[in-house]
């Protein structure tokens, strides 16, 4: 009797065991479980952003987004994407587009209650020796330094970025009350770096270097 006791316990306690085991490699394996990203990938439609020749801003962003969102689902977060394709979204009728594409998109990304936004935009600078990718943050909100130190960080070590967190006053980023930056990935106005823009391989590592920084912001 007592030994049946003994063995019960002990297969009681086996279970619990492997409870635990499996609840802690599913928090391991999807440490942004039910966390909600919204990825604005910038520009779109009539506005192609910065160009060099025939290559737009706005391609190179979209292409960054859809593997930033891969990455981000890859690690259990729930992502919407601002835009899937190219478009904006101002309409014929309003009278200061930019302003009403901007809106538009906080709209976006408020309505679905966003814990994060991450918007992908692509740099230029006149000096053609400027690279490096780096983040913008608006100080309305606290969490937004500290998610843009979190991936500059990770742009400095795993990119060796030479640039840094900087502080920005554009519209969108003061009007939009979801935790959020915005991200530079690099110059096109550098040659090096805007072959390396163009390389799907490179924009993988962006996309994994940004999930990385989100992953170590959330654990
Ligand atoms: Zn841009």
């Amino acid at each position: 009797m007592l030994k049946r006791y003994y063995v019960t316990i002990f297969f009681f306690l086996l279970t619990i065991f492997f409870a635990i085991l499996t609840v802690t490699a599913s928090e391991v394996e999807l440490p942004l479980l039910g966390i909600v990203i919204s990825i604005d990938a910038g520009h779109g439609g009539r506005d192609p952003g910065t160009m060099y020749g025939n290559i737009y801003e706005k391609d190179i962003n979209l292409e960054i987004a859809k593997k930033l969102e891969a990455q981000l689902l890859s690690k259990g977060a729930i992502v919407y994407q601002v835009r899937e394709d190219d478009v904006d979204f101002s309409s014929d009728y309003d009278k200061r587009k930019k302003r009403s594409d901007l809106l538009r998109r906080i709209k976006k990304i408020e309505d679905v209650n966003s814990d994060l936004y991450l918007s992908i935009h692509i740099n230029w600078y006149d000096n053609p020796s400027y690279h490096g990718a780096e983040v913008l943050y608006y100080d309305s909100l606290p969490q937004n330094k500290i998610i843009g130190d979190y991936i500059m960080e990770e742009f400095i070590k795993t990119l060796g970025s030479t640039r840094h967190l900087t502080p920005t006053d554009l519209y969108m980023y003061q009007t939009i009350k979801i935790p959020g930056v915005l991200i530079e990935c690099g110059f096109l106005s550098n040659p090096s770096e805007r072959a390396k823009l163009l390389d799907p391989t490179y924009q993988e590592t962006l996309a994994k270097t940004i999930t990385s920084a989100i992953v170590r912001y959330y654990t």
